[in-house]
């Protein structure tokens, strides 16, 4: 990761700012994801990770800067980018089973007439494959593991086709088993090339499994190797840093501290 672009860079945020009406989420953050990289997104609660992956989705609009993927806007390369909710924001007693879910990453990528072709088939069976589901195929989500579940969705992202994943939190609420097999399933895609950026809140864990980290806090505190970007010096600073910019209805600028 660097803050300059260069042709290795495959996300590239330029000066992004995300307002909530009044509330600045993100402030002129620039920063750079390299391709095939494993990156940590870290802050306070409130800092605006989530809001970033959004961004990087497309799903924002920007008050200023620019986001590319590539040399693309993100609506122009849609498959290309998967996306894991936080668990909280999925409602696990929806009636789907496994294979169903995992199906609906090929939905973008139908005809017209919405139906699936062999080669559609054969990429939802790779990525169950993959991701050691196959047995699992006929089993209603909500009756799974944590861990099982967090695969799934892995899964849908995988049948989708995308090479960039963009992962919220995908570590909350996973016991020590599932953590180090999703940490495993996450290098594993780094070293087939697939970059990788997730919002994580384990330090540790994101200084020992992950290569990169961007540290926010409403702005950009820090970029780059985890042994500089995760130090305790960087971290104490977003951790202090953790207001952003609010406008009151009459234009004046304050400051509001992030929620707990
Ligand atoms: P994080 O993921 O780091 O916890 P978020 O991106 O969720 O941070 O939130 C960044 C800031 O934007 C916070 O102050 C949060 O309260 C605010 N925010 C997030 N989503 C909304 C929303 N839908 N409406 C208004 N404010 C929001």
């Amino acid at each position: 990761m660097s803050t300059t672009a260069n042709a290795h860079n495959i996300i590239r945020c330029s000066d992004v700012s995300v307002r909530y009406g009044a509330v600045l989420a993100l402030d002129k953050v620039s920063v750079d994801i390299r391709c095939g990289s494993l990156t940590a997104l870290v802050g306070p609660n409130g800092a605006g990770k989530s809001t970033l992956l959004r961004a990087i989705l497309g799903w924002h609009r920007l008050s200023t800067g620019e986001i590319r993927i590539g040399d693309a806007h993100p609506q122009h390369v849609l498959p290309r980018l998967a996306y894991l909710p936080q668990r909280h924001m999925v409602d696990w007693d929806f009636p789907i089973t496994v294979r169903e879910l995992v199906e609906q990453g090929r939905y973008p990528a139908l005809g017209l007439l919405g139906r699936f072709r062999e080669a559609d088939h054969v990429k939802v069976r790779q990525a169950m494959e993959e991701l050691d589901l196959v047995g699992l195929g006929d089993r209603q989500i909500r009756m799974l593991s944590g861990g099982q579940q967090q695969r799934v969705f892995l899964a849908r992202a995988l049948a989708q086709g995308a090479d960039i994943f963009l992962l919220d939190e995908p570590f909350t609420g996973l016991d020590r088993f599932s953590t180090a097999e999703l940490t495993h399933i996450l290098l594993n895609w780094r070293a087939q090339g697939r970059t990788v950026v997730a919002a994580v809140h384990d330090i540790e864990l994101a200084r020992s499994h992950f290569a990169e980290g961007v540290v926010l806090a409403g702005r950009l505190i820090a970029a780059g190797p985890v042994a500089q970007s995760l130090s305790e010096e960087v971290l104490e600073q977003a951790f202090q840093d953790r207001h952003c910019r609010h406008e009151d209805p009459l234009g004046l600028v304050r400051t509001a501290r992030f929620p707990q």
